[in-house]
């Protein structure tokens, strides 16, 4: 029998981001997609009907009744856009603490400053999985290996100062686009040696920037034929 308990709920507090991945899921602003084989530029997004603080309350109380029904079995994932950039984050973050939620941030990691972390962590935070590859920069590439040892390593010293200020799980994700497909192996040992709690590679979702873009998204048997020869 397939069991149907609802086990994992994502809040996603903003379509706002820092990043400018090509897949991204997010409705761009006025429906204006780019494709991915030109220069990159800022991808602008649908910046309004944001729930409010309240509003998120709310939610949270209709999840802690679900959790409640389920007997606990709930994981809330508080993710966007990028949800470092609501100035409440860290009231949704204590509010779902209180109601004894087990939850999870996702984050680009960036924009973050030491005081932010602090907060996060008098906030609740204990769990935190950082998106490794930006792909900011991924166009202007003269060299890819560097580019992309250069990104996951700024990436994996994002991860590892929440590590050091103590959070106690840090993570880091892979999007696997065909730009990276190629250096799963050198992405891996820079994880392996920061020593990050996990890792976990994506695929990308086909909605949105990811469906218009979709012949740089590493097809699932392609990823197969990479991990056999890794
Ligand atoms: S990090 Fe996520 S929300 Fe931000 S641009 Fe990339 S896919 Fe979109």
């Amino acid at each position: 029998m397939i069991n149907r308990k609802p086990f994992f709920i994502e809040l996603e507090l903003t379509y706002k981001c820092s990043q400018q991945c090509f897949y991204c899921h997010n409705p761009p602003k006025d429906l204006k997609f780019y494709i991915a084989d030109k220069a990159p530029k800022p991808r602008s997004v649908i910046e309004m009907n944001e729930l409010n603080l309240s509003e998120w309350i709310s939610v949270i109380n209709q999840i802690k009744r679900l959790d409640e029904k389920y007997e606990g079995i709930m994981d809330v994932v508080i993710t966007g856009g990028e949800p470092l950039l609501r100035s409440d984050l860290e009231e949704i973050l204590s509010y779902i603490t209180r109601q004894k939620l087990r939850h999870m941030l996702l984050s680009s990691g960036e924009p973050i400053f030491d005081d932010r972390i602090t907060k996060l962590l008098e906030s609740g935070l204990e769990k935190i999985r950082i998106n490794l590859t930006s792909h900011k920069y991924v166009f202007n590439m003269q060299s890819p290996i560097m580019h992309i040892k250069n990104e996951v390593t700024k990436k994996l010293n994002i991860a590892k100062k929440f590590k050091d200020f103590g959070v106690k799980e840090v993570g880091g994700n892979i999007v696997l686009t065909s730009y990276y497909l190629n250096f799963l192996e050198e992405i891996a040992k820079l994880a392996y040696k920061s020593n990050l709690d996990w890792i976990e590679i994506h695929s990308v979702i086909k909605v949105g920037h990811g469906y218009i873009n979709q012949k740089f998204i590493v097809q699932i048997l392609t990823m197969k034929e990479q991990f056999k020869k890794n």
